[in-house]
């Protein structure tokens, strides 16, 4: 029989922020080398971390590299976003799913204008922790250094986040990647200020279980199987569960199976990749897009309102407004539904605008205030937005 999965750390997913070359993916390296020469992860070097192909996850075509890597009490996921426009859609969508960041400030540079919108993001997203790694501090001068770093606690203040007690370590991606002692010891330094800082983010295994269904497959002689990352709660083996998808195929059933990585688990919970065996529920009546959850716990609506950045051109965006009656895909968790939009009294929204509108789906999806979401057009993501009430 196969050897049943055990958790023996606490797993939380974090990431690194900041404007393009003050040295996140150098940063990200780093981490990994550090963390490899203590044989509590593998190395994986800058070529493979900036190359990572566009990926489709949950949907929506994304740039975004993820490494895994532990320390001695916990287990991280790391993203790594390459681009602006990606940290917009990543973030706003919940697809990075932060529990907290490391913010890359550049010694020699600065604040620089995506440091000031990362951290904007951040909160907006509910990102409630954030770390600060001033990095390139081998290059830098020390008292230019200590301006950047009263710089970046007043950005952090002026974001509610604490600037004052807010860890912020300097660094030098460059040097600990060279193997330098004095840098490895302060990328040690800065992974222990993310281990004692970034609480666990409990809230997400207390709530009642969600699973948006990323594939459906079915396993001969034992029924379907769907797989998808768990949101949030936890979920056993004999628990019941709805499956929710607005096709009015909507049913309750029972979790008969439950594995990780092909390894069979008793319970799962937020964060886990997993697959559940689901008793009598036909093929045909699950498919992506669709969400197991605790039973009653979400409803699925189809008129909803939100907050919307609608992108920029620069960030592969539309050249040209939106208006009332513009009807583009909705990307929400895994869910690909068309939908009509009513910017009500500003009727018109350019690209680069953050506005508040009015939508009406095309068919019925699991929606709850803070639940994030892309807009897409012809192959490209044009906006994305939040959820703020549910009508
Ligand atoms: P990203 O765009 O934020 O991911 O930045 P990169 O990691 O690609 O780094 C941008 C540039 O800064 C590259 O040329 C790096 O070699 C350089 N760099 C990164 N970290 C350091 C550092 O700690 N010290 C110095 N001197 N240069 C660095
Ligand atoms: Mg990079």
């Amino acid at each position: 029989s196969k050897t049943a999965y055990v958790r023996t750390k606490p797993h939380l997913n974090i990431g690194t922020m900041g404007h393009v070359d003050h040295g996140k993916t150098t940063l990200t390296a780093a981490i990994t080398k550090v963390l490899s020469a203590r044989g509590t992860g593998t190395f994986v070097p800058f070529d493979r971390i900036d190359r990572a192909p566009e990926e489709a996850q949950r949907g929506i075509t994304i740039n975004i590299a993820h490494v895994e890597y532990e320390t001695d009490t916990r287990h991280y996921a790391h993203v790594d976003m390459p681009g602006h426009a990606d940290y917009v859609k990543n973030m706003v969508t919940g697809a990075a799913q932060l529990d907290g960041a490391i913010l890359v400030v550049s010694a020699l540079d600065g604040i620089m204008p995506q440091t000031a919108e990362h951290v904007l993001l951040a909160r907006q997203v509910g990102v409630d922790h954030i770390v600060v790694a001033l990095n390139k501090a081998d290059a830098g001068d020390e008292e230019l250094t200590d301006l950047v770093e009263l710089e970046v606690r007043d950005l952090l203040s002026a974001h509610g986040y604490g600037g004052d007690s807010a860890p912020v370590v300097r660094v030098s991606g460059l040097k600990a990647l060279e193997g330098d002692p004095r840098w490895t010891g302060a990328i040690e330094a800065l992974l222990d200020a993310v281990d004692t800082y970034v609480p666990m983010p409990e809230r997400y295994v207390d709530a009642p279980f969600l699973l948006p269904v990323e594939n459906v497959l079915t396993i001969t002689g034992r029924g379907t199987v769907v797989t998808g990352a768990v949101e949030r709660g936890t979920v056993r083996v004999g628990d019941r569960v709805d499956v929710l998808g607005g096709l009015g195929t909507d049913t309750e059933t029972v979790v008969t199976g439950l594995e990780t990585f092909g390894k069979p688990m008793e319970s799962a919970q937020a964060g886990d990749n997993v697959a559940l065996l689901l008793r009598g529920v036909p093929r045909d009546a699950v498919r992506r897009g669709h969400v197991v959850a605790a039973p009653g716990s979400v409803r699925p609506s189809r008129r909803f309102t939100a907050q919307v950045y609608v992108l920029s051109a620069r960030e592969g965006g539309r050249t040209t407004p939106v208006a009332t009656g513009y009807r583009p895909q909705f990307y929400i968790r895994t869910a690909d539904v068309v939908g009509d939009i009513d910017l009500g009294e500003a009727a018109v929204a350019r690209p680069g605008d953050t506005v508040a509108m009015t939508v009406e789906l095309g068919r019925d999806v699991p929606l709850e205030p803070g639940l994030g979401f892309a807009i897409r057009e012809g192959g490209r993501t044009v906006g994305a937005g939040t959820v703020t009430a549910v009508a």
